[in-house]
């Protein structure tokens, strides 16, 4: 039996063994569900984790992998690892999560708007998955969206 961390490195590093994984072990996918200490934010983002890895034109990129463990240049996350000391947004005073930065702060707005824009509908954390799943022209709006704000986040996290 594979332990939970391998499972995880599965999950976020090499997805296309995930899918192997999930289909030869359907117990593994019942636990990676009810497991408590799996991010919560990985689980509101990909809510079905089969349709996730079964996904044709899923790919495995770093900055989604990043955004899909909730890691990053985020205040809250660098305040828990000890690398800041408050966890506050530098742009509008809110706690720096990535939930944050992704759908609420001012700061990337304008990004969010063009993609939902593109694609034809309001993106939150619980239908981006979806959204994602839909189309490969979708799966690219959005993952460019991620990728950009990813990047600027690691840029501004330098300058710092
Ligand atoms: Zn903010």
């Amino acid at each position: 039996m594979q332990n939970p961390c391998r499972y995880r490195i599965h999950l976020f590093g090499y997805v296309d063994d995930l899918t192997v994984v999930v289909e030869a072990d359907r117990e593994w996918k019942r636990r990676w569900e009810e497991d408590e200490d799996t991010a919560q934010w990985t689980r509101t983002i990909i809510s079905d984790l089969e349709a996730w890895v079964t996904c044709p034109h899923r790919r495995a990129e770093y900055f989604l992998t990043q955004f899909l463990s909730g890691q990053g240049s985020f205040n809250s996350y660098l305040c828990r690892i000890g690398k800041k000391e408050s966890d506050v947004c530098d742009q509008c005073q809110e706690s720096d999560t990535l939930e944050h930065v992704m759908f609420h702060c001012p700061q990337f707005a304008d990004n969010k708007l063009r993609v939902e824009t593109r694609i034809g509908i309001r993106i939150t954390p619980t239908n981006l998955m979806v959204q994602m799943i839909r189309s490969k022209d979708n799966w690219d709006h959005i993952h460019n969206w991620i990728r950009k704000v990813m990047i600027a986040k690691e840029r501004e996290g330098r300058r710092r």
